[in-house]
């Protein structure tokens, strides 16, 4: 297994609603490297109706993590892509020990990105959040009440997750917590981690992560 050394190899990580995916967006403008979400790969998978995909509906729909060999297959295929040569940033992956040992080399990052946020916020953030079908363009509860569910880009429809339900967060944000924050000790016992205050604004973030790059 050949190490990776592409420049920028960015992890994020943070509960749903901590704004990861929003500052991955950002960063990928900043940086010129993809932002690369393992639950979008996971999602595509399933849209597309592969057998991989059929393999981890039933647990992605129920909100548990898919299994780390696949998570594993999957990524390793996506950093090899031409675009991610010069660099990547990833949201998503690692959620469990056994990805981030397994990683270490292959992925190699140069710094864990965390975001911190409280449960509340957390589950009132992913409550709200709406995203177009088609094109992704991400709004919010608030936005549908007031302008309709019309997507004001592409005409498509804006929905919720079906994983964003009430009862579906709470058990996301559980696994966050039991499975994710070992994660967090596992980058800070190799010294990669950078901690950010996700409750703060938007473009205040990205000004604090653009300082530390
Ligand atoms: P996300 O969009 O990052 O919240 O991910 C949505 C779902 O995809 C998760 O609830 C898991 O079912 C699956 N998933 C994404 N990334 C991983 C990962 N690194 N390990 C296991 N499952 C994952």
């Amino acid at each position: 297994m050949i190490q990776n050394t592409a420049q920028h190899r960015l992890i994020l990580i943070g509960p749903q609603g901590s704004g990861k995916g929003t500052q991955g967006e950002l960063l990928q403008v900043y940086l010129q490297i993809p932002t690369i979400s393992t639950g979008q790969l996971c999602r595509t998978e399933i849209e597309k109706g592969t057998e991989l995909g059929k393999s981890f509906e039933r647990e992605m729909r129920a909100g548990d993590l898919v299994p780390d060999q696949v998570i594993i297959g999957m990524l390793k295929k996506r950093i090899a892509e031409y675009d991610a040569t010069e660099g990547f940033i990833i949201d998503g992956f690692p959620r469990t020990v056994a990805q981030a040992e397994d990683s270490m080399l292959w992925l190699a990052p140069t710094k864990v990105i965390v975001f911190d946020l409280s449960d509340k916020i957390a589950v009132a953030r992913m409550s709200s959040r709406r995203a177009c079908n088609q094109c992704r363009f991400k709004t919010t509860a608030e936005y549908t009440a007031a302008h309709g569910d019309i997507c004001p880009r592409c005409q498509g429809k804006i929905v919720q997750r079906e994983d964003d339900q009430p009862e579906v967060i709470k058990r996301r944000l559980e696994t966050y917590h039991a499975v994710t924050q070992p994660v967090i000790d596992f980058y800070q016992s190799h010294d990669l981690v950078e901690r950010f205050n996700a409750s703060l604004s938007i473009p205040l973030i990205f000004m604090e992560i653009a300082h530390v790059l």
